[in-house]
């Protein structure tokens, strides 16, 4: 019995993939609030062992994911001196490096930050561009929305942050 030959592997060697990345921080007194590396006002910033920038997190677990490279966590331990009070759009330009000398690059980051307040409506375009040079993308491969979580749960209580990204990634 014939079986169809499997046709080809494509000629093109370059595999787009995504990755889904996820961060949470609670709000505490005395910190500045950093989302994709730019400071927001706002009467409470995020409490973590970095500058808490849930955006660069999330965005840095994106990158990790669709690469196959592990998470934040592995690649930054909270128990290292090193990244206390490191600004985490460093941390994400380190990433951002370390897969390129792999040869996988970003091609699209899509953000969605859930918040009750400070509004960040006056910084969504300052957070992509700042993310967007970090991750060597033009600013149109950034996106940035922002949402509250209709008063429901931690979020809605304002006792926190929380941050979701995808990234695809192209690389061999
Ligand atoms: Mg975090």
């Amino acid at each position: 019995m014939n079986h169809p030959r499997p046709s080809r592997r494509p000629e093109r060697l370059v595999m787009d993939r995504a990755g889904i990345g996820y961060d949470s921080h609670r709000f505490a007194d005395g910190r500045p609030l950093i989302l994709g590396g730019v400071a927001i006002p706002a009467e409470r910033g995020l409490a973590g062992h970095s500058d808490a920038d849930a955006v660069c997190h999330a965005v840095i677990d994106a990158l990790l994911g669709a690469a196959g490279a592990g998470d934040i966590g592995t690649r930054f331990p909270d128990t290292d001196p090193r990244w206390k009070d490191a600004r985490s759009l460093d941390m994400l330009r380190t990433v951002v490096a370390e897969l390129g000398a792999s040869g996988i690059r970003p091609r699209h980051v899509d953000v969605t930050v859930i918040l009750e307040r400070p509004k960040l409506a006056d910084f969504k375009l300052p957070i992509a561009a700042s993310l967007a040079g970090a991750l060597g993308l033009h600013p149109g491969s950034v996106s940035l929305k922002a949402k509250t979580n209709e008063g429901m749960g931690f979020v809605g209580r304002g006792e926190g942050i929380a941050v979701l990204a995808v990234a695809t990634v192209e690389g061999p």
